[in-house]
């Protein structure tokens, strides 16, 4: 069972977002990602610096996706257009290396669906999906993987079924907690809620995210 997004070390093997500059003692142990989250891309200087340091450790093969990196329009009072001053340059990093890029996404998902145009080959992970089946399945034709953690938990979350579903039958499924600082769920609650949601075993389900996995070379 793998947690594919988190920000803290897990007893489970997982994808551990790095902050700062990823040199903790856990740091070579475990798949990693780096990137500039659009909540702290306000500080020119420091995300200069991230860059370089997110370069470094790609061209030194350290992580195994950029990310998470994106847009917000919600939960920030950075703005939109030094989040996407930030993003891009990210991405246009990534061109060159092809890893794959894990999506923050609140309230912005129109703007981010019309940037994977410009950069369809790349292979992007929209983490915490909660967004309806119609932008599902735009993203899944546009070469992106769609990651579910805690909303499924909420029971009356029922339309999150049929994206579920969608990313399943397309080999596209990830699951995450998102664990931080600020809150804690349980990976095995989950995967286990995502099962019976899907009905199909837990197992199946732990092949179909290894199977993702494989394909984004993550595994
Ligand atoms: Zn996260």
């Amino acid at each position: 069972m793998i947690d594919c997004h988190c920000h803290l070390p897990s007893r489970y093997k997982c994808v551990l977002n790095l902050h700062e500059n990823g040199t903790s003692d856990s740091f070579y142990r475990q798949l990693t990602s780096f990137g500039i989250h659009p909540w702290y891309c306000g500080d020119e200087n420091l995300c200069q610096k991230q860059l370089q340091i997110l370069e470094q450790l790609v061209k030194q093969n350290q992580i195994i996706a950029i990310g998470e990196c994106g847009l917000d329009n919600k939960l920030t009072s950075n703005s939109v257009s030094t989040q996407k001053k930030w993003f891009l340059k990210q991405i246009e990093l990534n061109q060159h290396y092809n890893l794959p890029v894990y999506i923050h996404c609140v309230n912005m998902v129109n703007e981010i669906i019309i940037l994977k145009k410009k950069w369809i080959n790349q292979h992007w992970i929209y983490h915490g999906f909660n967004s309806s089946y119609e932008v599902a399945k735009k993203l899944i034709s546009m070469n992106c993987w769609l990651s579910f953690g805690r909303v499924v938990l909420n029971n009356n979350n029922i339309k999150i079924n049929t994206s579920l579903k969608l990313a399943f039958e397309n080999k596209r499924l990830l699951i995450e907690t998102d664990n931080d600082e600020t809150h804690f769920t349980d990976l095995q609650c989950v995967y286990s809620v995502i099962a019976s949601r899907l009905n199909c075993s837990i197992d199946v389900l732990i092949n179909e995210v290894h199977e993702s996995l494989h394909q984004l070379q993550i595994l």
